[in-house]
């Protein structure tokens, strides 16, 4: 059956840590757990689809596969998904083809077609990009209609053949005590016909594997984890169904001077004692260029200067954040005899007096002891 982005089924962002994932999981099975919700198609649905997310999202060599390659990492090495644990399955069969859905692909819902996968693409992106949005093309591998079959699976010049164990009905009846009941064909898989020759090209799947170029508009004010949804862009359906969705996970490189903080950007610059003390202009980075800032006489080290509107533009939204310059007083590491000189006669002149803040504390520390 056509599956969903796991990360997506349990509500969690790709950076999620496994306890993040185990605690979504176990919200999520509780409100839609079959014993909760009896007869209730949908909720049991919701629930084997949580199932099997979580299946791959906690076992860490299934989730490196998964975020590498999606499903089809998974799929091929555990041999699809299990179909176990799911309680009471006798009962359901009675009420419904829920055993259709496991075993047959999803094909047994009456002419419709199978759904295409839904894929996963990692996308790095620089720190600006990020901010101010990008325009690019993205190669995704994916799968696409056979060319030599025209998607329909069977070798060209033959056409499925009606099956006959449901006469193309794609369901099958059956008697079970006082209930009539109809289950898929086993047969056809529901699909209500089937391929005698096998197109050799895909060997009756209908799809190959390729590649597709897509235009991609990221938006500004995006972060690393951030997944943007491109309806209908994942595997191409089979048998008429759907397409699957696309799904690109951001990744935003470090800045070498600015880090995030939401939409705010922080800044740290260093300064020197006499620029601290006596007051200076210097110019700062921001994301467009430099600005002046001018930093008072006797600012602390610490000292955090705002720049209003320098920051992230705000996903989605209007307005930006604004970029946060912190002040570091640098103290030199060596000295040279002058300068020794020099530091020794300003502290003589200084006294205590220039230093409030030392000041204001030993006082304390003297009334804590004395
Ligand atoms: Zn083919
Ligand atoms: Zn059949």
């Amino acid at each position: 059956m056509a599956k969903r982005d796991c990360y997506e089924v349990l509500g969690v962002n790709q950076n999620a840590s496994d306890t993040e994932i185990k605690k979504a999981y176990r919200k999520l099975a509780r409100k839609c757990h079959p014993d909760k919700n009896p007869g209730d198609k949908e909720a049991e649905e919701r629930f084997k689809e949580l199932s099997e997310a979580y299946a791959v999202l906690s076992d860490g060599q299934k989730r490196a596969l998964y975020d590498q390659y999606g499903h089809a990492g998974v799929d091929q090495q555990s041999g699809g998904y299990s179909s176990g644990g799911f309680g009471g399955a006798p009962f359901e069969d009675i009420f419904g083809d829920i055993f259709g859905d496991i075993f047959g692909g999803g094909g047994g819902r009456r002419g419709g077609g199978r759904r295409g996968d839904d894929l996963r693409y990692n996308l790095t992106i620089a720190f600006e990009e990020a901010a101010f949005g990008l325009d690019t093309k993205i190669q995704v591998p994916r799968h696409q209609s056979c060319k030599t079959c025209d998607g329909s699976g069977a070798k060209p010049g033959t056409s499925a053949e009606t099956c006959k164990t449901c006469s193309g009905n794609g369901q099958v009846r059956f008697q079970q005590g006082f209930f009539s009941m109809t289950r898929t064909c086993p047969d056809c898989n529901g699909e209500g016909k089937k391929i005698k020759d096998p197109c050799k090209e895909c060997r009756g799947t209908g799809l190959t594997r390729g590649q597709k170029t897509l235009s991609l508009k990221i938006p500004a004010g995006v972060e690393s984890g951030i997944r943007l949804k491109m309806s209908g862009e994942g595997d191409p359906g089979t048998k008429g169904g759907p397409p699957g969705d696309l799904y690109v996970v951001i990744t935003v490189k470090n800045h070498p001077i600015f880090q995030r903080e939401g939409n705010d950007l922080i800044c740290e610059v260093p300064i020197s004692f006499p620029q601290a003390a006596m007051g200076c202009d210097f110019e700062v980075p921001t994301l467009e260029g430099k600005v002046k800032l001018k930093v008072p006489a006797g600012t602390q080290s610490g000292k955090i200067f705002k720049l209003a509107g320098k920051g992230i533009p705000v996903l989605q939204g209007y307005g930006r954040g604004d970029e946060l310059v912190i002040v570091r007083v640098e103290t030199p590491t060596s000295l040279t005899t002058r300068q020794k000189e020099l530091l020794n006669e300003f502290a003589k002149e200084a006294g205590e007096e220039i230093h409030p803040m030392g000041k204001g504390f030993f006082d304390k520390v003297k009334e804590l002891f004395d």
